[in-house]
């Protein structure tokens, strides 16, 4: 505990904890589900809420953050999160309406190149989408969704992904960062092996954005799309995002709306669609103010703390918190099954237990917020922005005392609703 307290101590990045709602007895270690709230959130949720009490319908054009251009500008701002010129990114939809907008935009089978690739540890909503624009088209999903499979259950190699890379690839669809185990892939490499073997490929980034740098314009990836309420701290169901790389600018839109239009003939009402000439193409309806809102003010944090810096902090709490484990937890049937090495590794640790469910029970009985992921997974996310290397050494004894004590056995080993 002591050395935990030296690292908060030294820790540059310790400010930024005071801009957030803690609560007092709680540990927090679910900020890759849905990020915590913080002051500067709540700020410009008010402040947009204050406009339609004053202006009304004059809040799309008026007051100060107009309705009708903030989608854009929080757009700029987050460009530089997945490494995109600012007309490349759109602040619109949510990670799984944007892959939905992708793959009618992009996917194109052509002659044999009629399949999509993904992996089998995809998250479900990613693969739903897939199947269903599959048969959309009437492609059977058995035999034109190829997964590349895992060889440990937890890791998908690289090599195993470019190995089934063939000409009868369309489009690939990855995660940056696997939402169990953590992993990150190797995106620069598979975005160049892609190309190589004529596919497109994009990215799902809900466990990345917010938490390490991208480079998407420079990797040359085609598409990528994600949500803002996990490390980004959007609030619940705040507004998703996507990347469309420029080169494919003026691709029409396959799910087409009037929200996509170019800004200045929009509201002339006609019934050809003159679309954006940038990502902005790809949004459909009217953008849910409220649930943008609180980025704008949520973005600012990470503006000024660096995402390089959040990255190595972020990088040390995971380690700290894996040291503990092996000095803390050896004998008691956890196993890690998230990768050690820094460059392969997300912002969580990822345990799987026997009786994980009723071990998160008790974690949130003693007032530590993990996450469970059925059948057998703890995921323990330590955010750089608001987490502390005392709070990482406190939850990690505290599962020590759960699993010495037994306490665990006072819970059912069952899902609740939500997890
Ligand atoms: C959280 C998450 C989603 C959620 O999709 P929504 O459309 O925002 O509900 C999708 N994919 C991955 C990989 C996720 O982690």
């Amino acid at each position: 505990m002591e050395e935990a307290r030296d690292l908060d101590r030294l820790d540059s990045l310790k400010r930024f904890r005071e801009e957030f709602y803690i609560q007092p007895e709680m540990i927090y270690m679910d900020g890759n589900s849905l990020g915590l709230m913080s002051r500067r959130a709540e700020r410009t949720l008010l402040e947009i809420m204050d406009s339609w009490k004053a202006h009304g319908i004059n809040g799309w054009t008026g007051g100060e953050r107009p309705w009708f251009y903030l989608p854009e500008q929080l757009s700029a701002k987050m460009a530089p999160f997945v490494g995109a010129k600012p007309e490349e990114v759109m602040v619109t939809g949510s990670t799984t309406s944007n892959l939905h907008q992708i793959l009618a935009t992009f996917f194109r089978p052509d002659g044999k190149r009629t399949k999509i690739l993904a992996d089998e540890l995809n998250f479900p909503s990613d693969i739903y989408a897939i199947k269903s624009q599959l048969e959309l088209r009437g492609l059977d999903p058995v035999e034109h969704l190829v997964s590349v499979n895992s060889r440990d259950g937890h890791l998908i190699e690289e090599e195993d992904i470019i190995g089934a890379m063939s000409e009868e690839i369309a489009m690939a669809i990855l995660p940056s960062v696997l939402y169990r185990s953590g992993q990150v892939l190797d995106m620069p490499a598979l975005t160049e092996a892609a190309h190589r073997h004529g596919i497109l490929i994009g990215y799902d980034l809900c466990h990345s954005v917010g938490a390490m740098e991208h480079s998407l314009h420079d990797w040359g990836a085609d598409f990528a799309f994600w949500c803002t309420y996990k490390f980004l701290n959007g609030g619940p169901g705040s507004t998703g995002g996507l990347f469309i790389h420029e080169r494919h600018f003026g691709t029409a839109p396959g799910l087409a709306g009037w929200f996509g239009s170019d800004k200045e003939k929009q509201f002339d009402m006609e019934h050809t669609m003159t679309p954006a000439p940038h990502a902005g193409a790809y949004q459909v309806g009217t953008p849910n103010i409220f649930s943008m809102a609180p980025l704008a003010g949520s973005l600012e944090l990470f503006e000024e703390a660096g995402l390089s810096a959040l990255r190595e902090k972020s990088l040390r709490l995971t380690r700290f918190m894996m040291e503990l484990v092996d000095q803390e937890l050896d004998g008691h049937g956890f196993k890690m099954a998230n990768p050690r090495e820094d460059g392969r590794r997300g912002g969580h640790v990822y345990l799987e237990h026997e009786e994980a469910a009723r071990i998160c029970s008790a974690l949130k009985a003693e007032g530590v917020i993990p996450d469970f992921r059925a059948p057998k997974g703890i995921r323990l996310a330590p955010v750089a922005l608001y987490n502390s290397f005392e709070e990482v050494c406190q939850t990690i004894l505290t599962l020590k005392k759960i699993m010495d004590e037994k306490a665990y056995m006072k819970f059912e080993n069952q899902r609740g609703v939500v997890a």
